[in-house]
Parts: C-alpha cells; structure tokens; sequence
C-alpha cells in the first residue's frame, strides 16, 4: 500500500479539482502491484541509486528498469540484471518498494542467457577456486557458516582463529555457499536445492553465525536462525580514528547500525562518521552478482565509495572488506587477541 503520511502530504498541497482527480485514482494506485507503481514513479529515488550514479545511463534507473521489467514478455532486458541488492532506492521511495526484490522475481521468470553465463561465470571463476581452498570440518553447538563471499575474501582462517580464541564451541561443514548468486539471478530452483542443503546443516546445531550479510538475510528469509558474527565478537583496546561503513544488507535487511559502532566505541576508537552512513549508507558495488555482471562499473561504485572516507575503514562484510581496501572487525580485533 502506498504509505498515507504521503497520500495526505499530497492531497494537503492541492486545489479542490485536483483533490477529486487524485480520489479516484490513488485508490487504483494502491491495487496496482509494485512493478506497476514504481514504473509510474518519476524515479524519485534517482538520487541514491549507486548503478546509476555509475553508469549514468537512464535505462539503469530504478523506475526505468521496473519499466523494463514490467514490459518483458519474452524477452528480459540486460538492465534489469543491473541492480545491487542495495535497497537504498526502499529507503529513498515513498512507497517503500525494493526494485532489487520486484526484479529478482521478473528474471526468475525467464531463462535468460545472461543469468546462465554469470551462473557460469561464478561456479568457474568463484566456486571451483574455493573448492581448492581448504575448509577444515569440526563439530561444535553453533555452526560456523562463512559463505563463498568469506572464502573468496581471504577471511575464514582469521575468523576461525578468532573464534578458537574467543573459545566458542563452533563448528565448520564444507558446504560453500548458501545459494545467494542463484537467488539474485533468478534461478530459483538452483537457490532452492543450496538452501535446503544449509536447512538440513543448520538442524543439527543450536544456531547458525556468518560473516556475510546477505547469507545471513537469505538464511533468515528462508526460516533459519541465523546471526552475523559480529553478535558474538568481544571487544578489545585498539584506540585511533577509524571510520564505520555500513554494508547496505546490514543496515537495511539486518537493521544492525548501532552494534558495531557500539564494539568501536568499548574498543577505544573515535568514529568519524563518512557522508552515508547508517541506514542511508552506499553500496561499496561487490553486493550480490553486478560483479560478475558489470565488474568495470562494480569498481566505479566502489572508487565513489571509497572516495566518502578520510579515516581507515572498518566494516563487517567480505565484500565490503575487498571493494573498499577496509578492515573487517574479524581482522580487527584478530590482531590484538
Ligand atoms: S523505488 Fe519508489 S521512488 Fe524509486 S522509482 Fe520505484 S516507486 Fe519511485
Ligand atoms: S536496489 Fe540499489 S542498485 Fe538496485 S535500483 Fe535500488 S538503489 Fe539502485
């Protein structure tokens, strides 16, 4: 439904002829499906997309690709596969509407070329190099669950270390990945059979922890108890100037902002806050598949976000970790334990 704070803010500014238009058509508006209502919007949310101010392209806007969604009949248009999960366009719209979730669900309609080669791009280049990486099994009450974004960004052996020193009973399967790349493609039965693969993991252990913030949201939207590892981390004396990025998933699906900044403050650090922080933050451009999709302009979102910091990054994200050169918390507090 569209939000009423704005339907009344509307029909407050205007005349009575206008006022009796919109009472026949707002009613409509609020029937019509999200795809619908966002490909009628001026692109109000123009403004934070991180693919457009990257590409600068109007055909990659978020209410120009829900057009494209909204028109694909047979054939998907490459735009709407231009998208972060980011969700910045959710916080910035009116209505309150994901055109990253409307257009997950238009590609899985289709059987695209595009969504195969990336699949194929992502088990050659990202899976088959993780496979080679070691992932050493052990029992434990919580599962310790890195995902293929911790693998891929160099951060299981530290966390495994940390955990061990932290002494938390945890456990490591070798199951890589929690489907995540198929899920943004829109191959919804290739998600399905990695998911049920983590559900039947997860049911032998008391709770399921990862570094990744988007396997930690696709775990919870599939029924999993599942928290990010930044919940069980202890603090330790580290000091400096440091600056806090928000990994959009976190901020925005995982609502977790202040957490973090909390750990830095009991760990002695003063925290300068860069432009977008919080739940207005922007995405460092490694978010969900737009790397293997568009890896040039995946680094031009990365170089403007870099481009918002003066001081050292910490964040809480393997992919964020990598596209922004920062520090994640693991690395962090690792160092001094
Ligand atoms: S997400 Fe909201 S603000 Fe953005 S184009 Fe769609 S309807 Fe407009
Ligand atoms: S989810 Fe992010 S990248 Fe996609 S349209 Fe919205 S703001 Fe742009």
């Amino acid at each position: 439904m569209i939000n009423p704070k704005v339907i009344s803010r509307i029909i407050a500014n205007t005349d009575i002829k206008t006022k009796l238009r919109l009472a026949k058509v707002i009613p409509k508006l609020g029937k019509a499906d999200e795809i619908t209502r966002c490909m009628l919007c001026p692109n109000m949310c123009l403004h934070v997309c991180p693919v457009f101010d990257a590409e600068r392209r109007l055909t990659v806007s978020p209410s120009v690709k829900a057009r494209l969604g909204y028109f694909s009949q047979d054939y998907t248009y490459e735009a709407v596969y231009h998208c972060l999960p980011c969700d910045a366009c959710k916080s910035a719209c009116p209505m309150e509407i994901s055109v990253n979730d409307n257009l997950r669900n238009i590609r899985a309609g289709f059987d695209t070329e595009i969504a195969r080669k990336a699949a194929e791009r992502i088990e050659r280049d990202l899976f088959k190099n993780l496979r080679k990486t070691e992932t050493e099994k052990r029992e434990g009450k919580i599962l310790y669950f890195p995902g293929c974004r911790t693998l891929e960004n160099g951060l299981f052996t530290k966390t495994v270390e940390v955990l061990e020193k932290l002494k938390i009973d945890f456990a490591v399967d070798d199951l890589l990945c929690c489907g995540m790349p198929y899920y943004e493609l829109g191959l919804f039965e290739k998600f399905k059979s990695a998911i049920n693969e983590v559900k039947r993991l997860v049911s032998k252990y008391e709770g399921v922890v990862s570094n990744c913030p988007h396997c930690v949201a696709i775990m919870r939207e599939s029924g999993i108890r599942a928290a990010h590892i930044i919940s069980i981390l202890q603090p330790v004396k580290v000091g400096g100037d440091l600056s806090y990025h928000d990994p959009c998933i976190m901020a925005r699906k995982l609502d977790v902002t202040q957490e973090p900044r909390k750990l830095l403050e009991e760990m002695g650090c003063a925290i300068h806050e860069p432009a977008f922080s919080g739940k207005d933050t922007h995405c460092c451009g490694y978010g969900g598949v737009y790397k293997f999709i568009a890896p040039d302009y995946a680094e031009v979102v990365a170089k403007n976000r870099r481009d918002h910091f003066e001081y050292e990054i910490v964040t809480a994200c393997p992919s964020c970790k990598t596209a922004l050169k920062a520090i994640d918390f693991v690395e962090l507090i690792g160092e001094r334990l």
